[in-house]
């Protein structure tokens, strides 16, 4: 009978997520350490040697410039999952990076942070998943830390769906300038998706400066997603991290 239910569940995430087949999660069976046994396309989450999430405890001084990005997005739609809570975005926000123009597709968030920086985890990370036209992706992050209210997120509260797997349409706009810290210094390096099929060749750059949200913010993320969805930390294997 349990084994009929976590079928189910699968089968009900497919529409929206058009994801594998296979039921990963951040739990039990299909938890981070298994996600390697799921299915053959899954083999890069134990094979890979750029895996994200990271600890970015050393970095070297690569006078990287400040991320100038252009903020100009219209918020679509809004999904809990299962896996995390995502925003679609109709209009894109886009910046340079390498000579190449990265165009926002979505964000969404885990609680607690998937990085640390210098050893620090935070209650909530939110991803910035952005694509070349080549379809390579660069995720910006965005830390945050518990304190003042984070006027930027009401309207994504406000439209959060009461349902898993039930789409949205965002009844307010969202300003994401606001959801970004004045300070638009980053660490950088190469890394994967943080879920399956793990995919490397992805671009990071973590804002260091984090954000806040006031803890009742914070509860209804916790609550929404009724479990921790965080990847565990990966090996560096003698990685770069730059600033
Ligand atoms: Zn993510």
């Amino acid at each position: 009978m349990r084994r009929y239910a976590l079928l189910f569940s699968c089968l009900a995430a497919l529409p929206v997520m058009a994801e594998p087949a296979i039921h990963w999660s951040y739990e039990g069976q299909g938890s981070p350490e298994h996600w390697a046994e799921l299915g053959d396309e899954f083999q890069t989450c134990k094979t890979g040697q750029y895996q994200s999430p990271v600890d970015i405890t050393r970095v070297i001084d690569g006078k990287l410039p400040p991320l100038g990005i252009n903020f100009h997005t219209d918020t679509k739609t809004i999904v809990n999952n299962g896996h995390t809570i995502q925003v679609t975005v109709k209009d894109s926000d886009d910046f340079q990076l390498d000579n190449d123009a990265f165009v926002l597709k979505q964000f969404h968030f885990h609680a607690p942070s998937e990085n640390h920086l210098f050893g620090k985890s935070f209650p909530l990370e939110a991803h910035f998943v952005h694509a070349n036209k080549q379809g390579e992706l660069a995720v910006l992050a965005v830390m945050f830390e518990t304190g003042a209210e984070n006027s930027a997120l009401k309207p994504l509260l406000a439209s959060l769906p009461a349902q898993q797997n039930q789409v949205e349409t965002m009844k307010q706009s969202m300003d994401l300038a606001t959801l970004f810290p004045a300070g638009k210094h980053y660490y950088r390096f190469s890394g994967s998706l943080t879920t399956p099929p793990c995919t490397e060749g992805v671009r990071w750059l973590i804002l260091k400066q984090p954000v806040t949200l006031s803890p009742a913010q914070l509860a209804v993320f916790e609550h929404a997603l009724k479990h921790a969805n965080n990847r565990p930390l990966q090996p560096l294997h003698g990685r770069i991290i730059a600033e």
